[in-house]
């Protein structure tokens, strides 16, 4: 597959690069890695006129910790420069365990934190070489008027499959959004749509410039797992970040679940069986059964919508049965 014919700009501030944006509107694209956009880009799903490459730009690659000792992280830092970080590795293992599950270490050695953020919707119908789309109709996302996955629906259902999305969203993370005359910060529980072809609130001219993720307390207690046909390469056919976080007065848990639908799932009804029972066999059995309900229908990619009940069921019972182990421990289990 070879690549078609775009120009290709390196702005080398983030000056430079919003002033890029706001001019060419819907012509250009932003790329980070690349490890997902060159293979949309090969595949002919994406044809930007021009391609913004990130990667250089200094004031997107940074990690540190301010006087709160919140994390504060670049959007175009790289994913094994994280792992190797000391702040990650000692003070957030639970994002260090997600964000080491990300594809290869191939992989990881080009993504970027941001670019994992960004990381366009999948879809069996969508994510195939231009011959393989042109010998099935045009779906919403392609110009058409119909949804292969899901027939007689009136939009697109591609499935979000960010790791680090669950586990950022189970620590409360927030991300910039930078735009040439605006900068606004928004909850990372609010920064995604359950929409494959509009699947962030990201606006036109807008990018992700960095992410702030506020300090662990020792009580807080935290866990990712994620379910993959083979381990070492493989997208997940779901994952979960899960929290329980006190602020001194009250305790509050937050499960999100990812590679299940368009957006990441926040499985509120069922954190609050356990906040209000604890962590007991029928709370927990009671969790898992609510949040099957909450799973939504959605068939697509390699698992059809009975099957991600179940998945979602086996996830949410382990996360929870890991907090529960480490609250007896009274520490975090990783
Ligand atoms: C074989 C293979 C396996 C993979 N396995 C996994 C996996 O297990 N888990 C997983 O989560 N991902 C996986 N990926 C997807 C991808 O590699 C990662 O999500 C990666 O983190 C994307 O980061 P990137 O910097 O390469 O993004 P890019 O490919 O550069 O960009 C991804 C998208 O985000 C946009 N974008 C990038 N940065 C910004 C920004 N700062 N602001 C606004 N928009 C931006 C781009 O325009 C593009 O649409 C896999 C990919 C491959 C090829
Ligand atoms: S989910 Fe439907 S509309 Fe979206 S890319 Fe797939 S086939 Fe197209």
């Amino acid at each position: 597959m070879r690549l078609p014919r775009f120009e290709y700009l390196r702005p080398s501030s983030l000056h430079e690069c919003l002033e890029l944006l706001e001019g060419s509107g819907h012509e250009s694209r932003v790329m980070a890695g690349g490890t997902d956009f060159l293979v949309r880009l090969k595949q002919g799903v994406i044809s930007p006129q021009k391609v913004l490459s990130i990667r250089s730009v200094q004031e997107l690659n940074f990690v540190s910790e301010d006087d709160k000792g919140d994390l504060q992280i670049g959007a175009c830092t790289n994913l094994s420069d994280l792992l190797r970080h000391p702040l990650v590795l000692t003070k957030f293992p639970s994002l260090h365990h997600a964000i080491n599950s990300v594809g290869s270490m191939h992989i990881r050695n080009m993504a970027s934190i941001g670019g994992n953020l960004c990381l366009a919707p999948r879809c069996w119908y969508y994510n195939q070489t231009k011959q393989w789309r042109h010998a099935i109709e045009a779906c919403y996302r392609t110009g058409g008027k119909v949804c292969h996955a899901i027939s007689g629906s009136k939009r697109c259902h591609a499935i979000n499959s960010s790791d680090t999305a669950p586990m950022l969203i189970a620590l409360d993370a927030k991300v910039c959004l930078q735009k040439k005359d605006r900068k606004r910060w928004v909850s990372l529980k609010d920064y995604f749509k359950d929409d494959g072809r509009h699947h962030t609130v990201l606006e036109k001219g807008e990018m992700l410039t960095s992410i702030v993720i506020p300090r662990e307390t020792e009580k807080d207690r935290t866990t990712f797992i994620k379910i993959q046909h083979r381990k070492g390469l493989d997208f997940a056919i779901g994952s979960i970040g899960a929290s329980v976080k006190s602020n001194g007065k009250e305790i509050n848990l937050t499960l999100a679940i990812n590679s299940i639908n368009s957006a990441p799932l926040i499985l509120n009804k069922a954190a609050q069986i356990i906040m209000e029972s604890g962590f007991n066999e029928a709370a927990i059995g009671k969790a898992a059964e609510v949040a099957r309900g909450e799973t939504g229908a959605v068939t697509n990619l390699f698992t059809s919508a009975g099957y991600k009940r179940q998945i979602v069921e086996v996830l949410l019972k382990q996360a929870l049965s890991e907090l529960k182990l480490t609250q007896k421990k009274g520490g975090t289990k990783h």
